[in-house]
């Protein structure tokens, strides 16, 4: 099958239509007609090759909603005209101990589903069948694609720092993924305090639920919540004060990454050792706990708010989130 997609050619490059040969299908893949794809930061590190695992031509896309057109003989829970939708990861071995423990996110051999291979800014895309979510009936498909990469990626965390509907917590930088972890937060009953470094989006992030915003980039605005937080998420892939967030935290507090800061982090062992607080990170969630997920949004109603471009107009999507002017996610809409 040909493919018809946008594809960078070199790193940084502005993306161009490419178009490719699918080839065979395997026994337990399935392929999808693409019909909407969010625009997560991680294309955007991947186009410029920030993580040095891009591969040329390059198409992004990674928070992809579509129909299933194709199966293998081989493939379970999904069959042709389910919509589906297909995140980070397109495969995983399926009987390594990670996966046999439900923890297919953290398989060696996965395989993303923009690495070494072409992604969702396309007409269709290939995959393995557990990674095809099948949505809940009724989602609105328009919103629904940035849950799959952005929104389990912040979904995850709280449940692996076991987050309790009684605590404080804190959201840094409310981009993409922000966005949605104050949404998932609120829902799940927290007070939840943002920080963000543009004043301009205080309002709407008041709206999605935050008791307050705290300019991230300002240490001196925290310590008027020292030692108050349960649980932060930095969703930001910049170098902020750490230790002043550390500070921030409550005893027994957790401080999470899931942003991909490339410089290392500086992480006083005094601020971690007296209150007993602790440091993590994970990448995105199982595709049981992305179902979960799907499930959580549709009985309280959770979306991201999208911006919708038209796929031909990728050039410009990107420009919009690199600028900042993003509100708060982009979807890219096949015609
Ligand atoms: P995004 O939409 O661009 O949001 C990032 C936010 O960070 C911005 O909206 C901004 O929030 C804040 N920020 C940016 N530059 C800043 C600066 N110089 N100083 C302070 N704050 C700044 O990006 P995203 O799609 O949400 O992705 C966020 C990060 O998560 C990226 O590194 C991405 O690669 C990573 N990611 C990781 C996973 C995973 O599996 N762990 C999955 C998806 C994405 P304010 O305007 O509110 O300050
Ligand atoms: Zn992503």
């Amino acid at each position: 099958m040909k493919v018809n997609g946008y594809a960078a050619i070199e790193p940084r490059a502005k993306l161009t239509p490419y178009s490719y040969e699918l080839g065979a299908i395997g026994a337990e893949q399935v392929d999808i007609k693409v019909s909407y794809c969010g625009l997560c930061h991680s294309d955007i590190s991947m186009i410029k090759n920030d993580w040095g695992m891009t591969t040329y031509p390059f198409v992004p896309g990674h928070e992809i909603i579509g129909e299933v057109v194709a199966t293998g003989d081989a493939v379970k829970n999904v069959k042709v005209g389910d919509k589906v939708g297909l995140g980070w990861m397109s495969s995983s071995c399926m009987s390594c101990e990670q996966c046999m423990s439900g923890h297919h996110h953290l398989c060696a051999k996965g395989e993303g589903t923009i690495v070494g291979r072409n992604g969702g800014f396309a007409d269709y895309v290939r995959g393995h069948w557990s990674w095809a979510i099948p949505l809940p009936k009724d989602i609105d498909l328009s919103k629904a694609g940035p849950l799959l990469c952005g929104g389990i990626t912040v979904f995850n965390p709280i449940i692996l720092a076991g987050v309790k509907p009684t605590d404080t917590v804190g959201v840094i930088g409310i981009g993409g993924l922000g966005h949605m972890a104050i949404k998932f937060l609120k829902h799940w009953g927290c007070e939840v305090i943002a920080f963000s470094s543009n004043p301009n989006k205080k309002k709407e992030i008041l709206k999605m639920g935050a008791s307050q915003v705290i300019n991230s980039t300002a240490p001196e605005e925290l310590e008027s919540i020292t030692g108050k937080l349960n649980f932060i998420l930095n969703t930001t892939n910049v170098s902020l004060d750490w230790n002043s967030y550390l500070t921030a935290l409550a005893p027994k507090g957790k401080f999470h990454t899931v942003g991909a800061v490339l410089e290392p982090m500086a992480i006083p062992a005094f601020s971690l050792m007296l209150g007993e607080k602790t440091v993590g990170g994970s990448p995105i969630g199982s595709p049981a706990l992305t179902k979960t997920m799907l499930d959580f949004c549709a009985r309280h109603n959770i979306y991201p708010e999208v911006e919708e471009f038209p796929m031909a107009k990728v050039n410009e999507a990107i420009e919009h989130l690199e600028n900042g002017k993003a509100r708060f996610r982009i979807v890219l809409k096949n015609q």
